[in-house]
């Protein structure tokens, strides 16, 4: 069903999907439309942003095929629609354009937090309609229709999260659609992602706003030194504190239980590293150190980063 191109993965030669459509112009929504138009994965892709600024941007830009007014006239007739919307949004975009959707469709999303989007969603689904969540874990710090790019999600997770019931052709197709991208998918519950993902993505996000705070009141003391001076740690922080406000006030207001869990797991094992560095426990330290620095072996013998020095050479 595929054929060899330039592509940055196989380009189909039939279409999963008839008609796509993309609800939100960012950074998801614009690389899902590059994507999506470069490997054929749809017959034809219409993207629609409630900023009249945006629409114009991606018309210049040329995403998709086709540039609708609203979301309702975005997903008419379409068989595959994708909400690329912050989370706390989502159930308004549902309600807008549920009269708009057409018996067979299925609904989908790329919400960073699952199950508080499946209860703002499913109950405004029509009858015969399917609902088949996913989140790619993917990004970038940037946002809006210029951040975009077609390999975004290439060899990185989408997670499917359907709700019990869920029709299994409509998940097959969605998990061929990701896959089509380059993804590697898998499937949880959305209770799951939200707690795997409060430790691996959200709770570092947060603490990563919250240190670059930090420093940025230290910076007034020290007339900008720590930025000055700021060394590789620092720096990786300050990329992650500069993604998107209101994508992040959202993950942390419908996530809020796992975060608040991982947050108070965090604090435990700070005291106790506190503790270590005050009373000069350099066997503790070192433990814990040498036990971290495994996991992150992991990470890079999984694929999912590449080593330092690799990087290094590279740039
Ligand atoms: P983005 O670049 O900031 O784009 C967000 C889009 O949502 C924009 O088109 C924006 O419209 C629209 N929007 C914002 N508030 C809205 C509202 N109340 N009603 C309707 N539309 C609204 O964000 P993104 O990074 O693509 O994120 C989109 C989704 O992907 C979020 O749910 C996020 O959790 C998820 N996600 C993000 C990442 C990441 O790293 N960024 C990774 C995986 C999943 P305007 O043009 O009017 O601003």
């Amino acid at each position: 069903m595929t054929t060899s191109s330039e592509s940055f993965a196989p380009r189909r030669s039939e279409p999963i999907f008839g008609r796509l459509a993309i609800i939100g112009i960012g950074l998801i929504g614009s690389s899902i439309a590059h994507a999506a138009k470069e490997l054929n994965l749809a017959g034809r892709i219409v993207l629609s942003d409630r900023d009249e600024a945006v629409r114009a941007r991606a018309r210049e830009l040329g995403l998709g095929h086709e540039i609708a007014e609203t979301a309702f006239d975005a997903v008419r007739d379409a068989d595959h629609i994708i909400l690329c919307v912050p989370v706390g949004a989502c159930g308004a975009v549902a309600v807008e354009i549920a009269p708009a959707l057409k018996p067979g469709a299925i609904l989908s999303d790329v919400g960073s937090v699952k199950n508080a989007v499946v209860e703002a969603v499913m109950p405004h689904l029509p009858e015969g309609v399917h609902f088949v969540p996913a989140h790619p874990v993917a990004g970038t710090e940037n946002s809006g229709p210029d951040a975009g790019f077609p390999s975004l999600f290439l060899n990185r997770w989408c997670i499917l999260t359907p709700p019990e019931g869920t029709d299994a052709t409509a998940i097959a197709r969605t998990r061929q659609f990701w896959e089509g991208m380059g993804a590697l998918v898998e499937i949880m519950t959305a209770q799951h992602h939200d707690l795997v993902l409060a430790i691996t993505s959200h709770l570092p996000h947060l603490i990563a706003y919250n240190i670059v705070g930090t420093a940025e009141d230290l910076a007034a003391v020290t007339q900008s030194e720590v930025i000055k001076f700021s060394a590789g740690g620092f720096r990786d922080f300050t990329r992650i504190a500069a993604s998107d406000p209101t994508m992040w006030r959202d993950v942390f207001l419908h996530n809020k239980e796992a975060v608040l869990e991982m947050l108070g797991r965090f604090s435990e094992d700070l005291s106790v590293l506190t503790r270590a560095i005050r009373f000069g426990d350099g066997e503790t330290l070192h433990k814990h150190f040498t036990r971290t620095r495994a996991i992150r072996r992991g990470i890079v013998a999984l694929g999912q980063e590449k080593p330092e020095t690799e990087k290094l050479r590279k740039s």
